[in-house]
C-alpha cells in the first residue's frame, strides 16, 4: 500500500534522524513488533522498558509510514464526540475512552520529558467549532456532557468567538487538554531510548509469512529470514489490513499543507489547535518553528494515483479556507502531501488479541487521534505480555 505520497513534512524536514540494518539472521526473541511507526515505538519502548527482550521490524525507513504524514495534533477529543460515542458504547465505556485518550497526552509528555526526547511536544488547548446555528444545541449538549466528566472545557458563544479569533463560528468548546508533536522526531527518539533498554530496530525489512505455532509466532521476512517470539504486536498501521480485511475500519484519503514560517499570529488565542464539525473535515495548528499546518479535505477512496493527483487542488482549497479564517495572515504553501487514513465505527482504536490470531496483539491507532490511542496500546499491550489485568483493554477489543 502507498500510505503518503512523496514529500510528507516531517521526513523531509528531519532527514533520517538515525538508521538501522535490515535483518540478515535468524532470531528468536519474546516479542516482535511489526512496524517502526509511532504506534510500533510506543509499544516497543512499554516492552523494552518491562525487560522483554524485543525486536521491531520495518519494511520502510523507521517512521516514514502514515507517521511521516501525521500532523500531530494531540487530542483527547475522538473524531466521535462524547454525546454519539455514549449511543454507541454506553456512558461508562464512552467517558472512561475520553479519560484515557485525555490521560495519554500527559503521559506521553512524561515519557518525552523522562527520555529526553527533542520532538516539539507541546502543551495547546483545542478550539472544536461548529459550522452553523443548527448545531448549537449539540455543541451545549457536549458542553454539559464534558463538563460533568471532569474536562475542562469552556463554551464560546458567537461573541465569545469574536473576541478571541478575526472570525466567527455560532459555538465553541474551548479544552484545555491538547498538545502537537513532531511525530517522527518522536518515534526516533522512542526507539532510541528502547535500544538503551536492550531493543533491536530492524528497518527495511518486511514481514511476508506469520504462522501461528503452539507456543507462539513464526514469522519470516522477505529475505528469508525466521523469526520466533512468544508474541507478535501488529503495529503496521493501515497496512495491517492485509490480515484483517475489512474488520479493523474503514481507509480513506486525507491531505496537507504546512505553511513557510510565519510572524506570530496574535490573533490566533493561544495559539491553540483549531478543528471544525463535519465534512469535509478542517483542522490547523501551529509549529515551534512559527508555520502554519493546515489539513483535512478528506476523500472516502484509497487510490494513491487519484489521492496524489489531487493535492495541488486540495492545497488551494486548504490555502483558501485558512484565508477566510485569518484574513490578515497570508500563507505561502512550503509542503503539499496526502496520505492514507482509517477510521473506526465507532472512532475507538482496535487493541489487543484477534481470535483468528490468538498470539498476536494487535495495536491499531486508527482515526484523527491515533496518536493518543497508540500510547493507550502501549500500556495495555505491555500489561497483556506481563499477564497483568488492564481494566481498560476491553475498550479497545476486537467485536465490540
Ligand atoms: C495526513 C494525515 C494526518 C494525520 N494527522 C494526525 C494527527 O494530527 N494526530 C494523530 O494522532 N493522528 C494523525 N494521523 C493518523 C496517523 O497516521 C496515525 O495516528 C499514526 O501515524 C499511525 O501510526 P502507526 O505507527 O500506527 O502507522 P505507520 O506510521 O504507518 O507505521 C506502520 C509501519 O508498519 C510498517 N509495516 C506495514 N506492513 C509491514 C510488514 N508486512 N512488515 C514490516 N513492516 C510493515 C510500515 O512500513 C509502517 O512504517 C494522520 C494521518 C494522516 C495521513
Amino acid at each position: 500500500m502507498n500510505l503518503t505520497s512523496s514529500h510528507p513534512f516531517w521526513s523531509v524536514n528531519n532527514g533520517l534522524p538515525a538508521n538501522y540494518p535490515s535483518l540478515q539472521r535468524n532470531v528468536s526473541c519474546d516479542a516482535v513488533v511489526i512496524g517502526g511507526g509511532i504506534t510500533g515505538a510506543l509499544v516497543a519502548v512499554h516492552l523494552a522498558e518491562a525487560g522483554v527482550k524485543t525486536l521491531v521490524l520495518d519494511r520502510r525507513d523507521i517512521g516514514t509510514g502514515s507517521t511521516s504524514a501525521s500532523t500531530g495534533l494531540l487530542q483527547y477529543e475522538i473524531d466521535v464526540p462524547l454525546r454519539e460515542l455514549i449511543k454507541k458504547v454506553g456512558p461508562v465505556a464512552a467517558t472512561r475512552s475520553y479519560q484515557l485518550c485525555r490521560g495519554a497526552i500527559g503521559k506521553l509528555e512524561q515519557l518525552a520529558l523522562r527520555l529526553k526526547i527533542d520532538c516539539g511536544f507541546e502543551r495547546k488547548p483545542s478550539l472544536f467549532m461548529a459550522r452553523t446555528q443548527r448545531e448549537t444545541p449539540e455543541f451545549r449538549e457536549e458542553f454539559q456532557l464534558r463538563r460533568k466528566m471532569g474536562i475542562e472545557v469552556e463554551f464560546y458563544d458567537a461573541a465569545a468567538v469574536r473576541a478571541r479569533f478575526p472570525f466567527v463560528r455560532p459555538a465553541a468548546l474551548f479544552s484545555k487538554d491538547g498538545g502537537q508533536v513532531d511525530p517522527h522526531r518522536l518515534t526516533h527518539g522512542l526507539l532510541a531510548a528502547g535500544k538503551r533498554a536492550g531493543l533491536e530496530v530492524c528497518d527495511r525489512t518486511k514481514m511476508t509469512r506469520l504462522e501461528e505455532t503452539r507456543r507462539g509466532v513464526r514469522i519470516t521476512t522477505h529475505n528469508g529470514c525466521e523469526i520466533t517470539a512468544r508474541r507478535v504486536v501488529i503495529a503496521a498501521g493501515f497496512e495491517s489490513k492485509a490480515l484483517l480485511n475489512a474488520e479493523a475500519g474503514t481507509l480513506k484519503s486525507t491531505y496537507a499543507i504546512i505553511s513557510e514560517p510565519l510572524p506570530a499570529i496574535s490573533e490566533w488565542h493561544q495559539q491553540c489547535l483549531i478543528w471544525e464539525s463535519g465534512t469535509p473535515y478542517l483542522y490547523l495548528r501551529t509549529t515551534t518553528e512559527g508555520r502554519v499546518i493546515v489539513g483535512g479535505e478528506d476523500e472516502d477512496f484509497v487510490n494513491a494515483k487519484r489521492r496524489d493527483a489531487l493535492i495541488s487542488q486540495k492545497a488551494r482549497t486548504l490555502v483558501k479556507k485558512f484565508g477566510r479564517l485569518f484574513p490578515n495572515c497570508p500563507l505561502e504553501v512550503a509542503y503539499a502531501w496526502a496520505g492514507t487514513f482509517g477510521e473506526t465505527k465507532d472512532g475507538l482504536a482496535y487493541i489487543g488479541v484477534h481470535p483468528r490470531f490468538p498470539h498476536a496483539y494487535f495495536a491499531l491507532g486508527y482515526g484523527g487521534n491515533g496518536i493518543t490511542f497508540s500510547v493507550i496500546a502501549g500500556e495495555i499491550i505491555r500489561d497483556c505480555f506481563l499477564s497483568r489485568t488492564n481494566r481498560d483493554a476491553h475498550l479497545f477489543r476486537f467485536g465490540r
